[in-house]
């Protein structure tokens, strides 16, 4: 094995015992916590190295990436996740290779994403993304917004709503992620009591590198890491 084979390895298992600890603290099953790898800072070297180590599910936060990296990489059992802002006129294209969208942040693109999987014959997962932290730079719906869409986004037959997204403040201590994601849980729950019953919000797609342990205590269950995967790793 190569350094960058090895040193990945190491990574990816380093994370894994990670999330096992923080689920286990939370009385929760690691099982319950599927782990993203981010593969936007590497290219296709490190994201074979992922693949060796055992990982499954990969996330692109730029809809011509995940393309790309699609195209190059073509391998049963691999599942990508868009995690980042995805435009109208780039639907058509990420359809095929999307296995969950998971920063859908308007009604105008999920009416888009229905549209074009409903020529398509097919029904896409999606999450919405919330912007739970008030940050003017995000992009995601305010959290008093989404209970009013819901019976629209419940008229979307080739949408499949599975849960939320979020990210904690850009520029807040750990305390203040803690607040951001027992936010995004609360919402869902508060959600939950009132929802079209074609909709389910099982997901909550919270965490990165540096706070996946608290949003994995605080309920996410999937974890979208990145550089934590790559320490030590030249790139
Ligand atoms: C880049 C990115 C991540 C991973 O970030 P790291 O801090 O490198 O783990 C997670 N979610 C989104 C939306 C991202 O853009």
């Amino acid at each position: 094995m190569n350094n960058v084979v090895q040193r990945i390895a190491d990574n990816v298992a380093a994370v894994g015992q990670r999330i096992a600890d923080a689920a286990r603290r939370s009385g929760r099953s690691a099982a319950e916590v599927t782990l993203i790898a981010v593969t936007k800072y590497v290219g296709p070297t490190e994201v074979s190295a992922l693949l060796e180590a055992g990982c499954r599910e990969l996330g692109e936060s730029r809809p011509q990436e995940l393309w790309r990296k699609t195209e190059a990489i073509k391998k049963e059992g691999v599942h990508w996740h868009l995690i980042g802002h995805l435009q109208r006129n780039k639907v058509r294209r990420t359809l095929p290779s999307v296995t969950l969208i998971h920063s859908c942040d308007s009604l105008r693109l999920l009416a888009e994403i229905d549209r074009v999987a409903g020529e398509a014959g097919i029904r896409v997962p999606v999450l919405l993304e919330s912007n739970i932290s008030g940050d003017s730079e995000k992009h995601g719906f305010a959290p008093q917004e989404i209970e009013g869409i819901l019976p629209e986004i419940g008229e979307l037959h080739n949408v499949q709503l599975r849960g939320l997204m979020a990210m904690a403040s850009l520029d807040g201590d750990f305390a203040v992620a803690r607040q951001d994601f027992a936010r995004l849980r609360e919402l869902r729950d508060r959600l939950r009591e009132n929802c079209p019953e074609t909709i389910s919000l099982a997901e909550l797609s919270m965490g990165m590198s540096r706070d996946f342990e608290i949003a994995i205590e605080e309920g996410a269950t999937m974890v979208r890491v990145g550089s934590a995967l790559f320490e030590g790793v030249a790139r």
